[in-house]
């Protein structure tokens, strides 16, 4: 058998450049070395979306959005949760050997509790067991994925391991594998680049659009005037530059750092990069955009593959657990 690798992400809109940089690029990378398993995880999404009339716009165009960044569908798996219902039904046996205590201390369920405390409902607490879950049902061994789902993937692991403790072996230890790039900062330069804060770069934006959000964003916030000498070394629009365009930042950051450039001309200098390196993935985009069907036709037999190995995992874990 070969190894597995699994990930997914909310159907929560347009893929923006930290999904890209900081999960997707992997991806695509891992799909030539092992059986890759991608997931549109439209269950975890109704924790917090409050338009479920979006959610299946939102699946189309992220589908585009991984088709067009190089995910093949003859080498890796992709298809949406829900379609594969066995997941629920493993979410509820993993709840069994999960202590309540270990989902109170998630810290991301903490900040969920102060964005939305008039909804702090029970797939929120539960939404890490699901993930295991997600990632469990297909024996995956490793999970490309930002930092910020680091303490999500460590549960996970506590989780395999209370399991096969209990129950004998099942499961492997799922591992987290990071990208050069864990965690984009959006262009408030202070958060991780984010739909929901609303400071992201949408991968299929035009290249004018491109420009006019590259131009909101916070450069060195001590560089209050022209003629200030920048850090570069604190400026998000460096970091970004540093991976678009690696070889130009030492001649970038002499000319910051002695008031050659100014932020404006950086910043455009910077969305020109972006351009040229996404002009491909845009190009694609769009011809898959005029074949609704191949994107149907993509995700049911994703849906159909998953569903074969999520079977036969549920049959021996239900075996294992005295079920059967
Ligand atoms: P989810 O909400 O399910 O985590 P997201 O759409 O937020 O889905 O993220 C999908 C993937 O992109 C995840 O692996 C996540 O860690 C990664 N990701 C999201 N935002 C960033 C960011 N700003 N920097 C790096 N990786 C990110």
């Amino acid at each position: 058998m070969r190894r597995r690798v699994f990930s997914g992400a909310r159907p929560t809109g347009n893929q923006h450049l930290g999904n890209y940089l900081g999960a997707i690029q992997n991806y695509v990378k891992l799909q030539d070395e092992y059986q890759a398993i991608y997931c549109i995880v439209d269950i975890h999404a109704l924790i917090s979306l409050e338009d479920t009339g979006l959610l299946q716009g939102n699946i189309h165009n992220m589908t585009l959005d991984w088709l067009a960044a190089g995910l093949d569908p003859e080498k890796s798996i992709l298809f949406v949760q829900s379609h594969v219902p066995e997941v629920m039904e493993l979410h509820t046996l993993l709840s069994m050997v999960t202590p309540l205590s270990w989902l109170l201390r998630v810290p991301t369920f903490k900040e969920k509790v102060k964005v939305q405390p008039q909804n702090v409902n029970y797939g929120l607490v539960g939404y890490p067991v699901l993930m295991t879950a997600d990632i469990v049902l297909y024996k995956a061994e490793l999970v490309p994925v930002g930092e910020d789902q680091l303490p999500h993937l460590e549960l996970a692991r506590e989780i395999v391991r209370r399991f096969n403790n209990i129950f004998g072996d099942t499961f492997p230890e799922p591992q987290a594998k990071l990208t050069s790039l864990p965690l984009v900062l959006g262009l408030d330069g202070k958060e991780k680049m984010s739909k929901q804060l609303g400071n992201d770069i949408e991968l299929a934006l035009s290249e004018e659009e491109t420009v006019a959000r590259i131009m909101t964003a916070v450069t060195d916030p001590a560089r209050r005037y022209r003629n200030d000498p920048g850090h570069p070394e604190i400026c998000n629009i460096f970091r970004l530059h540093k991976y678009f365009n690696p070889s130009g930042t030492d001649d970038l950051a002499n000319q910051c750092r002695s008031a050659k450039i100014g932020c404006v001309d950086c910043k455009q200098l910077l969305a020109g990069e972006i351009n040229s390196t996404l002009r491909p993935f845009r190009q694609r985009r769009a011809e898959l955009a005029d074949n609704p069907k191949y994107v149907t036709e993509v995700l049911a037999d994703g849906a159909e593959r998953a569903r074969r190995i999520a079977r036969e995992t549920l049959g021996e874990v239900k075996q294992n657990m005295g079920l059967l």
